[in-house]
């Protein structure tokens, strides 16, 4: 009984133990098998970015999806957005952001801006950017190639 050249376990040891990954975590999954189940045809590979902690607390003071997602999609990833994170509130008279806390609000209970006294946008972002992105194989390559085609599929995002 033969083996097959790699699984998804080492392929995602692999990745965890010897790819920068940046703020994303990274991710496989042999999505596909040549017919005696030996050599991965199709490996989908995801990167997923978390935009705050446990508490969703956003890291940042935007959002930084559209810069996320752009990365991604330059790379050839298609994009997920999942989850909202809350960041505050925005003037658009201003043209500022407003920290929880720093609104007032009028008569109907309407968060308005505390200098302008403008109705106020509330920022939103999402709590996870989800890129997936197959890999075709021609169901020859080493294990070595494989991790080769990989690596480079996340360097081009990270
Ligand atoms: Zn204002």
């Amino acid at each position: 009984m033969s083996e097959p050249i790699i699984d998804e376990d080492e392929l995602n040891d692999w990745i965890h133990e010897n790819l920068e990954t940046g703020g994303f975590s990274a991710w496989v999954n042999i999505t596909k098998w040549d017919e005696e189940g030996l050599r991965p045809k199709e490996i989908q590979v995801t990167l997923s970015y978390k935009t705050g902690d446990g508490i969703d607390q956003p890291y940042g003071d935007t959002p930084p999806d559209d810069s996320i997602a752009e990365a991604l999609r330059n790379a050839g990833f298609d994009v997920e957005f999942d989850g909202i994170m809350h960041y505050g509130y925005y003037c658009p008279k201003c043209e500022e952001n407003l920290h929880y806390g720093e609104e007032n609000y009028d008569e109907q209970e309407v968060a308005i801006c505390p200098k302008c006294g403008s109705e106020l946008e509330e920022e939103l972002g999402s709590k996870w950017i989800y890129g997936y992105k197959t890999i075709k194989l021609k169901g020859m390559e080493t294990a070595e190639e494989i991790k080769k085609l990989i690596e480079k599929a996340i360097g081009e995002v990270v």
